[in-house]
Formats: structure tokens, sequence, C-alpha cells
């Protein structure tokens, strides 16, 4: 364990990179002159000072990643996946550093960020083998002379930008999927955590990438370098992972070239308990799918429907679980909830309880800030919540779990579509015909059926609505990054 305000301590202590990297080189003065702190949420500590880099940087970056595309969409799908392979090796021998980076950037516990790094690893273990498979398809002509073919190309260009609650696994669900098929890629992670991705820059160049074909921007100027991302013809496609009024803006400016994206954005996902689930396993999820991260995960549980016969018996359940979360430092051993990434999100949470406690709403649990000071929350139950409470309706993105009352199958199912979103859902009953009713029923681009977690690389994960578009993991998340052509084939004699 490392102790609050201790130098963090790494078994290799060149993966804690002061610098951004652009075409290939450690950059640590940015044009501009100007830098900016990354610091510990749990200790407020400083932990590592970065050039501000802005357009300038961008642009170099860019027409790096233009050249050295080229080379690496001519090799072979093979020769793609063994750097990739190489390249999760190297994550995976390195997990307790980079899980150390991630908690003190982020404030994880650090058992939660190794789970964060094995899956990130396990996305771009899995592009490495999917690099082999980009195949195409043959269509019979339409005419006795002719062939049709199908062939699947990169796009070329990608450009990413990624939040903070997942500094290593977000990155590397985009990453992988277009280095596998032979894209270059620049990316620009959170202000608040870009040093997971530092070091995953690092073990990429350690893994054997060529020169420019992966460049890291460190900057605070996120509107600059999003505008230079979206006006710049070199780039083809931009995937984004955030809030969904950032996703429209980025939308908005790709409009002008038409630029391919994928967005994965804000959620407001439902977990239903029906009186025919198990409750102890509801609780179970409700657990991971509420309080894993904090509550700080797109795909977080925001709003609890349980079905009347077993609302009070859900509710004691899940308080008895809640109170058994133990908060603070995430180097401490014994503790499973670091703290929120920083004030703006206690003010949200906050916020949210004031609202629904003035409209009738019950604090089972919890409800202030926690004793520790900073940005520490006290996990929080609600009961007696309705539909017209503002949690009801927006992301809470920290650990408050909302109590709906509900009665019947149809009931539930209007008021879990009653939202702009549709990203992760969740149900638990027992009842076989209900389970096929309510999947098909819910409109969400992922349902965990007795279940409250579902992320993984095997899987396709993504949204529906204002949740976004796009997919990142199994064999659909190459398409992606991926162009269709179509090759007609004429003049063959018969
Ligand atoms: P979150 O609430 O998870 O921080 P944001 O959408 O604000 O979600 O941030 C996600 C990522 O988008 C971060 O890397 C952030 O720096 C970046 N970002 C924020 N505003 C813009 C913008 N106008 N253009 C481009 N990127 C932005």
């Amino acid at each position: 364990m490392t102790p609050s305000n201790a130098p963090l301590q790494l078994e290799n202590s060149t993966l804690l990179i002061d610098a951004g990297y652009v075409a290939g080189e450690w950059v640590r003065k940015s044009q501009s002159n100007k830098t900016f702190e990354v610091l510990n949420p749990s200790t407020g500590t400083v932990l590592a000072t970065l050039p501000d880099m802005g357009r300038g940087e961008v642009k170099a970056a860019i027409d790096a990643a233009h050249t050295a595309q080229k080379d690496w969409a001519k090799k072979t799908g093979k020769e793609r996946g063994a750097v990739l392979r190489t390249l999760y090796d190297l994550m995976v021998a390195n997990v307790d550093d980079l899980a150390a980076i991630l908690t003190a950037e982020m404030g994880k516990p650090l058992a939660e960020a190794k789970g964060e790094i094995l899956y990130g690893a396990s996305y771009v273990e899995w592009f490495a083998e999917e690099a082999k498979r980009i195949s195409g398809d043959i269509i019979p002509g339409h005419q006795p002379d002719k062939r049709i073919m199908v062939l699947k190309q990169p796009v070329g260009v990608v450009a990413s930008i990624t939040p903070w609650n997942f500094p290593n696994a977000m990155m590397a669900r985009k990453l992988a999927p277009a280095l596998a098929v032979g894209c270059s890629f620049v990316a620009k992670p959170s202000e608040l955590t870009p040093l997971s991705a530092l070091a995953m820059a690092l073990l990429g160049e350690q893994a054997g990438l060529p020169k420019g074909l992966f460049s890291l921007i460190t900057t605070t100027a996120s509107a600059d370098v999003g505008k230079e991302f979206c006006a710049n013809p070199k780039v083809r496609k931009l995937t984004f992972t955030g809030s969904t009024s950032v996703g429209k803006i980025l939308m908005r400016q790709s409009a002008d070239q038409v630029m391919k994206t994928s967005m994965e954005l804000g959620g407001n996902a439902p977990f239903i308990v029906f009186n025919d689930a198990d409750l102890d396993e509801a609780v179970e999820g409700a657990m991971i799918s509420k309080y894993r991260n904090n509550g700080q995960t797109c795909v977080c549980a925001n709003r609890l429907y349980v079905q009347s016969g077993v609302y009070d018996a859900f509710a004691e359940k899940l308080v008895a679980a809640v109170k058994a979360i133990n908060v603070g430092d995430g180097f401490d051993d014994e503790v499973n909830a670091g703290p929120l990434i920083n004030e703006g999100a206690v003010a949200k949470v906050k916020e949210h309880i004031a609202d629904a406690t003035s409209q009738g709403a019950k604090v089972a649990i919890g409800g202030r800030p926690h004793k520790r000071g900073g940005t520490f929350f006290e996990p929080t139950v609600l009961t007696g919540v309705t539909r017209d409470m503002k949690i009801a309706s927006e992301e809470t993105f920290g650990p408050v779990a909302p109590l709906f009352k509900f009665e019947t199958v149809d009931d539930v199912i209007e008021q879990a579509n009653d939202t702009e979103f549709g990203l992760a859902s969740y149900f638990y009953a027992n009842d076989l015909s209900q389970v096929w009713k309510v999947t098909e029923a819910l409109e969400y681009g992922m349902v965990g059926v007795n279940t409250g977690l579902i992320s993984t690389e095997v899987a396709p994960f993504g949204g529906i609505k204002q949740s976004g578009q796009g997919r990142e993991g199994s064999k659909f998340g190459v398409e992606d990054y991926l162009e269709m052509k179509y090759v007609c084939l004429g003049g063959i004699p018969s």
C-alpha cells in the first residue's frame, strides 16, 4: 500500500510520464509553453506536470499518423496482430504499475484498477486475434460477365477522445480495433487522467508500433483539439466516449467533413427487480451495477425499479449491503469505494439527493459528504423515489441508488423506456416468458438479465437513442474502423 501523500512507488518508474507523445517523440514542452498538473483526487497531491498542447501539436500528430498509416495498412493482419499481442503481454506484465498509476490519478480502489487494466488488455488481445479476420465478401454477379467483390479497408487516421472514469480501458477499446484493421490513432485522453494513457503509449512503443502511428495529446484545451480533429481533412474517423452534450458538439463539428463517428455517450440505466427475482442475487447485481467505480460509469444502474411485493425486502437487503462499503483512499486494501472525481461530481450528487428529498424521497442510508472530507461521499440509498424527480431523468454519476416502486410489467417497461438514453439496462426475473417480453421491450443497446455486470471484450458494447452509435468489442467492433468497397469486375467470358 502507498500511504496517502507518499510519492507513487512503481517497479518500473519509467511508466509515470511527464510528457506528451507526438509523432513518435516524447514532448516535454508545449508550443505555447503552458503546462497543467495531474492531481490525485484522494489526496490532492500533484502526480505530474504535463505540456498543455494545442492545435499545432495536434496537426503534427495527424500528419505523422497519416504517413505512418500507409505502411501499417500494407502489413498483413497477422503482422499487426503480433504487435498488438506484444502490447497485451506488456500490459499484463506491468499490471501492478499500471493499476497504481490509474488509482493515483483517478481514485478507484487498486483491485478495481487492476481489473480495469486487465479489461483494457482483453480488448488488445481480442483485436490482436481479430486482425487476421477482416474478411470481405463475394456476391454472385447481376449479369453473366460480372463478378462482385466487397473489400473491407481501414478508414485511415482515427482521432480519439476519452473520459476520466476508465482512463485505460476506454482508450484501449478504441485503439485496439483501429490498429488491428490498419488505421493510425491520435488520442486525447481526459485532462484529469492522462497518465494511464501515456503509460500505454510507452508500452505501445516498446511493443513495436511504428513511429507516428499512435500519438497522444496532453491538453486542457479540449474544445480546440476537438475542432482540429473535426476540421483536419487527414482525419477520417472520430471515436468519442463521454457526455451526450459533448458528443453532440462533436457530431455537429464532424458534419462539415462528413466524418465517420462512433459515439459512446451517457446512459440512464434502469435496473428492474420483479417479484419473482432471487433477491440476494438482485442485491449483489445492484451493488456491482450501482456502486462499481463509485457509481461513475455510463452503464451504472441509475434508476432501480422494484416491484411492490418485494420493495421493502429489497430495500432492507440493499441498505445492509451498502453499510458494508468502505470508503477511502484507493491504495488502502480495505477500501472498496474511492472519492468522486471532483467537486462538480459531488455537487451533482448533492443536487439529486436534495431534489428527491424535497419532493418526498427518504434517505435510507448515506446522503451526505463523507466525514473524510474532500470529494468522498457516503454511499446512499433513497426510497420513495418518483418519476418527476431529477434523478429519474438525469445521470447521477455517483453512489446514489434511488428506489422506485412499480406494480405491473407494462408499467415498468413504460417507465424504463421514458428517457432519451438507451445504453445499458438490467432486470432480475425468473418467469421465462416475462424475461423474453421485457428483453424485447427494453429500448437499450445492452440488456443484463439476472446479472449486474455486462462488459466484456467478446460482446458488442454500445447504445441506441442519445446514448450513441457504434459498437466496441466482439467481431462487430472492427466495423467502426472499416470502410466497405464494392468492386464490380466485368468482361468475364462465359
Ligand atoms: P465527462 O463528464 O465524462 O468528463 P465530457 O464529455 O465532459 O464527459 O468529457 C469527455 C472527454 O471529452 C474528455 O476527454 C474531455 O476533455 C473532452 N471534451 C470536453 N469538452 C470537449 C469539446 N468541446 N470538444 C472536444 N472534447 C471535449
